[in-house]
């Protein structure tokens, strides 16, 4: 198979040194202050058009995380009416740093909502998206209210968003903790979405469905190398770790799963 882009997730300043230092060719980070509803920003040295230049120069692809707050599904105006404004000014950033993709969670509604008004919400969201690069739907651990967790609510989810251009992000520790068996799990999105654009390659810290959300370094967890790599030779996508990393970084990891994928 041709090799795949990966990479982890790094911090702002220079996501291009943090990719060479551990032999990575692709990186996920965030714009701004992923816990706040600020616009986002480029802290690297001269800016987005630098940034371009030099994950360019570097053959580096970058992937954008969109701020945790962000919950385009809910029924709560407050935070539903920001969480598109803001999604809309991260791709617009996303795209002048020339970015692959912005990545952002399926959100969930109240416990007293209908599921139903998220997904309307989020058809609505997609709509007037103007996407300027993919946006990726990142599958979620928890929860009874999540729009992208259950292999069911993400069928009704593509059924809504999909004509507009949706992409998705596959978390291998979120998808365990909700309970999907990784060994047909991709399988089973790619039947609802046609597609999936970037791995999140985590090991969990938490037993199969649990609905906890704690990543472990690769072959550290309750998951395990294999299946993680299965997963990504199934997906064919880029892979980002969201890791915690060991002594040097996520260098170990992203070499043994090199390994796993060459065999
Ligand atoms: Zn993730």
């Amino acid at each position: 198979m041709v090799e795949l882009r990966i990479g982890p997730h790094v911090k702002q300043d220079d996501p291009i040194a943090a990719a060479v230092a551990v032999g990575a060719n692709a990186v996920q980070l965030f714009l701004g202050d992923p816990q706040g509803w600020k616009a986002p920003t480029v802290s690297y040295p001269g800016g987005a058009s630098a940034l371009r230049q030099a994950a360019a120069d570097a053959d580096v692809a970058l992937y954008v995380h969109a701020p945790y707050v962000l919950n385009v599904a809910t029924t709560n105006n407050r935070i539903r009416i920001p969480s598109r404004k803001i999604l809309q000014q991260q791709v617009d950033l996303a795209a002048e740093i020339g970015a692959q993709g912005l990545v952002i969670h399926g959100g969930h509604v109240l416990k007293d909502d209908a599921p139903e008004v998220g997904i309307d919400n989020w058809r609505k969201c997609a709509e007037r998206l103007d996407a300027k690069v993919p946006v990726l739907i990142e599958n979620t651990a928890g929860g009874d209210h999540a729009m992208a967790r259950t292999l069911e609510r993400m069928t009704q989810l593509w059924d809504a968003v999909g004509e507009h251009g949706m992409g998705f992000c596959f978390d291998t520790c979120h998808a365990f903790s909700a309970g999907l068996d990784l060994a047909e799990a991709v399988d089973k999105i790619m039947a609802i979405t046609g597609r999936i654009d970037l791995v999140h390659a985590n090991d969990s810290r938490d037993e199969f469905n649990s609905g906890a959300d704690r990543h472990a370094n690769l072959g550290e967890g309750t998951i395990g190398l294999e299946p993680i790599g299965e997963v990504v030779r199934a997906a064919g996508a880029p892979v980002i770790l969201e890791t915690p990393g060991a002594k040097n970084g996520n260098a170990d990891e992203i070499g043994a799963l090199r390994r796993y994928l060459a065999t």
